[in-house]
């Protein structure tokens, strides 16, 4: 009977509901061990200042390798993280190690490089140890505080508290970039109310900037209102030459994606360093240099 069905279809539906939960424990159990056993490191993907040809900042990127699953992705193992108290413990190692090999750079004698460090909104929610444990990791790597940028994400922008606990650290000379910026629903108020330093153009919206009109009339606006506002713009995701070109055209100079290089280990981004900001390697082409 159609009562029956019914019933059949809202039982496969709990079991679904069911085996993603249980699945959503053991990937939250896995990664507690892997936390344990340090099977996390942290990658870096070069931000490249497209005028001055160089490597201004890395984007410090968490990443977990297992022995069965192989890599998994940030954007799975975070919202878990986030959602079983872990994030405080990936948050901190990510800190530490990010402040660690950015004071490695600098010892290469590659000193006017920055590095760039997610922060997740539970990170910020309950305590100002936040204040604390950043300043920490940047003095005892002792590196300048103005070389790390904290990216945070406009939904942690409503949170009064947090901005109160970002402006204390902008004090003393951390720099703050607003992440993921064009995606879904973006503020502008923020902008000018909240004084970051940065804005990243999420990959979705350079995705869609060939193709739309719209869109580049957008973008102009928005270089033009960072620009009086003395911000500066990085476009995250950017795959291709043409692409490029087309950011650059409209005056966007700082660019973040495959096309120069993926995240990779201190060690390959050394490295980079070494052939992209001496000059050896760039001409007038740009190269894909990351292997
Ligand atoms: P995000 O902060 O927006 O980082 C940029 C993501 O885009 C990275 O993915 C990077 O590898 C990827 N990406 C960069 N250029 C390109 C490109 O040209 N093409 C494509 N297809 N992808 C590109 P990843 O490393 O998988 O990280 C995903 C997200 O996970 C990050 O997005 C960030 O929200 C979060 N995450 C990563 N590491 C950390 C961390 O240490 N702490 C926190 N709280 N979140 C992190
Ligand atoms: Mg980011
Ligand atoms: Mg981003
Ligand atoms: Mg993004």
């Amino acid at each position: 009977s159609a009562k029956k069905t019914h019933r059949g279809h809202v039982a496969l539906h709990n079991a679904a509901i069911q085996n993603a939960y249980l699945n959503k424990i053991k990937l939250k159990d896995k990664l507690k061990a892997a936390l344990k056993s340090n099977l996390l490191t942290v990658y870096y993907q070069p931000i490249v200042d497209v005028q001055r040809r160089k490597i201004v900042k890395f984007e410090a990127l968490v990443r977990w390798f297992d022995d069965e699953q192989g890599m998994i992705s940030p954007g799975t193992f975070i919202p878990i993280a986030e959602e079983f108290g872990l994030i405080h413990l990936i948050g901190q190692f990510v800190l530490e190690k990010a402040c660690q090999d950015l004071k490695e750079m600098h010892l290469h004698g590659y000193e006017d490089v920055s590095i760039s460090i997610n922060r997740s909104v539970n990170e910020f929610k309950t305590s100002n140890d936040q204040f604390k444990l950043v300043t920490q990791a940047i003095s005892s790597a002792e590196v300048p505080f103005d070389k790390v940028t904290l990216e945070v994400t406009e939904s942690m922008a409503t949170n009064r508290y947090t901005w109160e606990l970002l402006s204390k650290l902008r004090e003393q000379g951390v720099k703050i970039a607003l992440d993921d910026f064009c995606t879904g629903y973006s503020s502008l108020s923020h902008l000018i109310e909240n004084q970051v330093d940065y804005l990243k153009i999420d990959k979705s919206f350079v995705d869609s900037l060939m193709a739309d009109k719209n869109k580049k009339v957008m973008i102009n606006c928005l270089l033009n209102l960072a620009d009086e506002l003395g911000i500066k713009v990085i476009a995250e995701g950017v795959e291709s030459q043409s692409q490029l070109a087309m950011l650059e055209q409209l005056g966007c100079n700082h660019i973040q994606g495959f096309y120069y290089s993926p995240a990779q280990p201190l060690s390959a981004s050394l490295r980079l360093l070494q052939e992209f900001n001496s000059g050896q390697v760039f001409n007038d082409e740009l190269i894909y240099i990351s292997k």
